[in-house]
C-alpha cells in the first residue's frame, strides 16, 4: 500500500509580531522531504523571520511547526539532530580558521560527518588554515554551508546565501545547493533574486508583507503571471497597439524603437502572428519565449522597488 510520507517541515498559521511591528503576519506552508522549497520575497517580506522560527530561534505569537516531527519552539535539542542552518546575519569570528570554525561545529554533535572530505567536497580543503577574514565571500558561503550540513541534517535553512556574490562564485553555490539536495537533504532556501529562485527551487512560496501570495512550481508561477508568454518582433510599419491589447489573453503590448513586445497568457503568440498578418505587417526577428517569474512575483508583491537582483 502506497505509504503517505511524513512532511519535512509544517508550518501552520504562524505569526510574529515585533512589538508594534508584524514580521509575520499568517503563513503556512509544507515542505516536503528531498525538495528545495525557496521562501522568495523583497526585503522585509518576513522571510527571515519565518525561517528563524522554523530553526527555533525565535518563537511565534501564534501558530505551530514541526520539522520531522520535533516542536522547534520546545525541543531545540532535538532539532540541531535534524536541522542544519545557516542565517542571513551569521558572522564567524574574522580570525578563526576554517579547521578551526570545522573542528568547533564538529564537538556540537553527536555523529558529525567528517570535516576534512566535508571541506574538500566544499572546494575548502586547500583553504583550511586560512582566516575567515581573509576568504572570498564565495568561500565563505561554502564554509558557511559545511557548518550547516556538519551535523548531517536531514533539512537545512539556507537564507540569502548568494547576496554578494559574484556571478561565478553564485553559480559554483547554486551547484553545491543541487548536490545537497541530491543527497537526500532537504533545502529551504531564502531569496530575494528571482533568477536564484526560478534555476533551484522545486517549489516556491512567494512572501510580502508577512503573508504568502502564491505557493507553486516556477513553472506554475510563470503560467500563472501576466506574461507566461512575451512575443517580440521588429517592423516598421504602424502597428495597431490599441487591438492587440483587446485580444484574448494579451496584458500588455507596447513599442520602443521600432521593437513591438506583447505580454501574456500561452497561447497568445500564435494569435498575435495571426493578427498581424490580417494588419498586413510581416513581422521581422520575431521572438517568442517563455516568460520569468518576474511579472508573477511583481503582479503578487507590492514593492517592487525593492527588489535587488
Ligand atoms: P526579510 O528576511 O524578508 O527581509 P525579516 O523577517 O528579517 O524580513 O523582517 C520582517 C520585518 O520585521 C521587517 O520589517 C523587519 O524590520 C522587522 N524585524 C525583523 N527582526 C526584528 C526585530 N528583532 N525587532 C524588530 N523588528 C524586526
Ligand atoms: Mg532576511
Amino acid at each position: 500500500m502506497h505509504q503517505e510520507r511524513e512532511p519535512a517541515v509544517v508550518v501552520d498559521g504562524l505569526r510574529k509580531t515585533y512589538g508594534e511591528k508584524v514580521a509575520v503576519d499568517e503563513i503556512s506552508l509544507i515542505v516536503h522531504e528531498g525538495e528545495i522549497f525557496g521562501i522568495l520575497g523583497p526585503n522585509g517580506a518576513g522571510k527571515s523571520t519565518t525561517v528563524e522560527a522554523i530553526a527555533g530561534l525565535r518563537v511565534g505569537d501564534r501558530g505551530r511547526i514541526r520539522v520531522h516531527g520535533i516542536d522547534p519552539w520546545t525541543d531545540r535539542a532535538a532539532l540541531t539532530e535534524v536541522l542544519g542552518v545557516q542565517l542571513q546575519e551569521a558572522k564567524l569570528q574574522p580570525k578563526i580558521t576554517v579547521q578551526e570554525a570545522l573542528e568547533l561545529w564538529s564537538a556540537f554533535y553527536p555523529d558529525p560527518e567528517p570535516w576534512a572530505p566535508l571541506a574538500e567536497r566544499l572546494g575548502l580543503g586547500t583553504h583550511l588554515s586560512q582566516r575567515f577574514e581573509d576568504l572570498s565571500g564565495g568561500q565563505q558561503q561554502r564554509l558557511s554551508i559545511a557548518l550547516a550540513l556538519i551535523g548531517r541534517p536531514r533539512v537545512v535553512v539556507l537564507d540569502e546565501l548568494t547576496t554578494g556574490l559574484d556571478p561565478r562564485a553564485r553559480r559554483e553555490v547554486w551547484d553545491l545547493v543541487r548536490d545537497v539536495r541530491d543527497r537526500g537533504v532537504t533545502v529551504i532556501l531564502v531569496t530575494h533574486s528571482m533568477e536564484e529562485a526560478q534555476t533551484l527551487c522545486d517549489r516556491i512560496a512567494i512572501v510580502d508583507a508577512g503573508r504568502i501570495r502564491a505557493l507553486d512550481t516556477p513553472a506554475g508561477l510563470i503560467d500563472a503571471g501576466t506574461a507566461a508568454t512575451i512575443t517580440t518582433f521588429d517592423t516598421s510599419a504602424a502597428i495597431d497597439l490599441v487591438s492587440l491589447r483587446e485580444m484574448d489573453g494579451v496584458t500588455a503590448a507596447y513599442s520602443a524603437n521600432g521593437t513591438v513586445t506583447v505580454e501574456g497568457a500561452e497561447g497568445v503568440a500564435l494569435a498575435v502572428i495571426e493578427a498581424l498578418r490580417m494588419q498586413g505587417v510581416s513581422p521581422q526577428r520575431l521572438r517568442v519565449a517563455a516568460g520569468s517569474l518576474d511579472s508573477a512575483y511583481l503582479d503578487l508583491t507590492d514593492t517592487p522597488q525593492e527588489i535587488t537582483r
